[in-house]
């Protein structure tokens, strides 16, 4: 695990020790859980694959190929490349054979049909495909590569909407075997910024793209993602935790209830999933 040479930097050591605390304090992992990391092929995904088989879990690589030109190529080759490395299985989900459609098709009829923008589709596609699949691998766990960023951007873009309740569910463990159908989810990195798992992952010299998703742009997350360059990383820090004070609240007093789509049978709040209303405009 060693060789790829962390002994003569000077790396932000606290990360894997972030992780450990963050698995332990929110009891996130259960001995002898499978967990199902979900890979983009980007840093935060791929080091918290590292970390987790560094620590010694039983881990599983899923990855979605969103069918983005070269983008997806270079991202794919690269996991295939690490995981073999490692020793890590990888299961890799091809969106066209799923839906149908490579991701940029799905994209442009959404934004013609209903206007929506690019990062709300996939988001919702990318959950739709991780939860079924995740259960498909028979997952205890399945994990995501947000980070302490992420999460700030979260609770701010909620209260600029003027939808605080929208974080109701933030927390390094969301959904989970207690709501039916869905494969819980947990997010080791949530108290890491960015900034140190950048720092880490070129530490480790992991081979991988440090460039953001070329259709992400425009939107009000990289919007607020760049004004929000100006807060340090302890604002952050205190941004995230000081909403994790009021979710306990939030939560006793608002409870949502969760159905079962009546057309794929995944999780949903209402009638029908986003997913199922995303499908319906591709027929
Ligand atoms: P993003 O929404 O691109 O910021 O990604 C957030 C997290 O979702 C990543 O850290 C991954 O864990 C997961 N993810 C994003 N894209 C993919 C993908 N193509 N396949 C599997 N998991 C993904
Ligand atoms: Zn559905």
């Amino acid at each position: 695990m060693e060789k790829r040479g962390d002994k003569s930097i000077d790396l932000p050591m606290g990360i894997e020790k972030k992780v450990a605390e963050t698995i332990k304090k929110y009891s996130l992992v259960s001995e002898g859980d499978k967990i199902v990391v979900a890979l983009s092929g980007g840093k935060d995904s791929t080091s918290i694959l590292y970390i987790l088989k560094k620590l010694g879990y039983d881990v599983h690589g899923l990855l979605i190929d969103l069918h983005l030109g070269e983008w997806s190529k270079i991202h794919n080759n690269n996991m295939i490349k690490f995981c073999e490395e490692l020793e890590i299985p990888l299961t890799i989900v091809d969106l066209k054979k799923e839906l149908g459609q490579g991701i940029c098709f799905i994209k442009a009829v959404l934004k013609k049909q209903k206007n929506f923008t690019g990062c709300t589709v996939c988001g919702i596609i990318k959950r739709w495909i991780l939860n079924k699949w995740a259960k498909k691998l028979w997952a205890d766990k399945l994990v995501t590569g947000h980070n302490l960023d992420d999460e700030a951007q979260n609770v701010l873009m909620n209260f600029l909407k003027g939808n605080v309740l929208l974080g109701v569910n933030s927390s390094p463990a969301t959904g989970g075997k207690a709501v039916e159908g869905f494969a819980q989810r947990i997010k080791p990195l949530f108290f890491v910024p960015e900034s140190e798992i950048r720092k880490y992952a070129k530490a480790k010299k992991f081979d991988i793209l440090y460039d953001k998703c070329p259709c992400a742009f425009g939107t009000y997350r990289v919007e607020t993602r760049e004004w929000m360059r100006g807060i340090s990383d302890i604002e952050k820090k205190k941004i995230v935790e000081n909403f994790q004070k009021l979710v306990p609240k939030l939560r006793t007093e608002n409870v949502f209830e969760l159905k079962t789509c009546k057309e794929c049978g995944e999780p949903s709040s209402g009638e029908i999933c986003n997913a199922c209303k995303i499908f319906a405009c591709l027929k």
